[in-house]
């Protein structure tokens, strides 16, 4: 059985606890490795190494630190298939997916490549005679990245490069169900040149994680995954004094107007919903469509659902793979059946499919979808469709910002007006206008509002500078006996 280590000052570490967690192909429902779950003398080993190597890091220079992350870009871009491939055999993403999260990650590679210009500091001289003010950001030290198990490339992406070019030391706990890209990754920047114990990988569960949550040498967490841990992470990260941004779980919800291209909606919602098997936090899970056009919507949407084809990652035709594992399959496949209860109209049923071996569902299409059923209250997580009918924009927009969680939303209109009211109106972080998943490049930055975000950072981009970084400001003089004079006022300027 493959084993996975933890990733210590540059080379796999054997953990110490005893404990171990199962890694799965979903695909074929197998296990094929068993990965080490650290102990708190694991974790401490990491943090230490981590603040062993903070002084030099700091000191390295601008840079030679570009120079690393440069050379990380050109290892990733020539590694693509090789990550794609780790991201298939774990999470069971297909080629296009797989492919997909790697080239966002890489942005963030490539955004960071330009940290020293976001690390400019402010300068006013001759703020009073002879004194200059001026302000520098400077990193915070030792800072640790707990992500989820649907991005296990992408989202430490987010974090490590930013964090690691601003100066910090960093320490990412992965999910558990899908490690290995983190260690591949680990490689990659011990071959970009990146110095022993910069970037540190513990694998691990609760005990890991609430581990960095007290440990005192931890300066800050960015934590991304469901709104329950998220909260936990924030309240207990931030008890402890530590700098916490925690990015929670969503339902993103899809405004349908009646002068949009339905075709296009239609396409969009597919994409968007079923991509990934609906396992991304901006996956559209909930189309509100205005009820005169929501008859020809759905029907669109369901002539177009028996064209997806799902099946395994290694199948270059598959568009959709499996779930995670099989207790998520299989409550995914009960929010299908509990809708109908609820008084949902199942359109498409599509868990025939969880008879397979594999954790696979084929996707779920339902209407007549109203707040307090299950299916719309709770994050669902996979390859299900609800669809809810709204009177007007108006009777939309208040469902939206009804909702508990605030990360995606995307209207669907040919009025750039009414759009516009949209962005403006809605209380939700990342707007879409006929753009389903509106993730934001990377150089601007990435969060939901109400539960899907605590804290008060977006993550990457110019908020990804300013949370791992600490701004100092130092007011300036030179000696000069022209001005020198005894003066025990308090120092102004005028
Ligand atoms: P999760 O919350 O179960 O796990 C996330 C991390 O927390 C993992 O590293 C896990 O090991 C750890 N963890 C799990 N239980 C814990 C506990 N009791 N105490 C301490 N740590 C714990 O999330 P997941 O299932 O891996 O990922 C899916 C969720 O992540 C969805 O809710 C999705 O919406 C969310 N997500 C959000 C974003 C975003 O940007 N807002 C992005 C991706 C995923």
């Amino acid at each position: 059985m493959n084993r996975i280590s933890h990733w210590v000052n540059n080379k796999v570490v054997a953990g110490t606890s005893g404990k171990s967690g199962k890694v799965f192909n979903p695909a074929t429902g197998k296990q094929e490795s068993e990965v080490d779950l650290a102990s708190i003398a694991d974790v401490d080993a990491a943090i230490a190494s981590a603040k062993a190597a903070f002084p030099a890091w700091r000191a390295t220079n601008l840079s030679r630190r570009a120079e690393i992350m440069f050379r990380m870009r050109e290892l990733v871009d020539a590694n693509r298939k090789e990550i794609a491939s780790l991201l298939t055999q774990e999470h069971g993403k297909v080629p296009s997916d797989a492919l997909g999260e790697v080239a966002r990650g890489l942005e963030n590679i490539e955004f960071a490549c330009g940290v020293p210009a976001m690390l400019k500091g402010g300068y006013s001289e001759q703020a009073s005679t002879g004194v200059d003010v001026y302000s520098i950001r400077q990193p915070l030290g030792v800072v640790a990245g707990i992500t989820p198990f649907n991005f296990p490339a992408m989202v430490p992406m987010w974090m490590f490069a930013n964090a690691i070019m601003c100066g910090n030391t960093f320490i990412l706990k992965p999910s558990e169900k899908d490690p290995s890209a983190s260690m591949f990754i680990a490689d990659l920047l011990r071959q970009a040149g990146l110095p022993d114990g910069v970037y540190n990988v513990v694998h691990g569960d609760k005990v890991a994680v609430d581990r960095l949550l007290d440990h005192p040498d931890i300066a800050a967490v960015s934590f991304v995954g469901s709104t329950p841990i998220a909260k936990y992470v924030y309240e207990t990260g931030t008890k402890n004094g530590k700098r916490v941004q925690a990015l929670g779980g969503a339902k993103n919800h899809m405004l349908v107007l009646p002068d949009a291209d339905l075709d296009m909606a239609a396409d969009a919602a597919i994409s968007a919903a079923y991509g990934s098997a609906g396992e991304r936090c901006m996956a559209v899970s909930v189309v509100l469509s205005v009820e005169t056009v929501a008859d020809a919507l759905v029907e669109k949407i369901k002539s177009r659902v028996p064209n997806i084809k799902v099946g395994a990652g290694t199948d270059p035709a598959s568009e959709m793979g499996p779930l995670i594992s099989r207790e998520h399959r299989d409550k995914v496949a009960g929010y299908v059946t509990g809708a109908a209860k609820e008084g949902a109209t199942v359109v498409i049923d599509g868990t025939d499919k969880a008879k397979d071996e594999g954790f696979f569902l084929n996707p779920s299409l339902i209407d007549h979808v109203k707040p307090g059923m299950k299916c719309y209250d709770e994050e669902i997580f996979g390859p299900v469709l609800t669809v809810m009918r709204v009177k007007s924009y108006d009777e939309g927009l208040q469902t939206i910002n009804d909702n508990q969680f605030g990360n995606g939303t995307a209207i669907f209109t040919r009025d750039g007006g009414v759009a516009r009211q949209f962005q403006y109106e809605v209380n939700v972080g990342m707007v879409g206008i006929n753009v389903p998943i509106p993730v934001p490049v990377s150089y601007y930055s990435f969060g939901g509002w109400k539960a899907s975000l605590f804290g008060d950072q977006h993550m990457y981009g110019p908020e990804g500078i300013n949370f791992y970084t600490r701004g100092k400001v130092v007011t300036s003089r030179w000696p000069d006996p022209r001005t020198s004079q005894v003066d025990l006022g308090f120092p102004h300027s005028r």
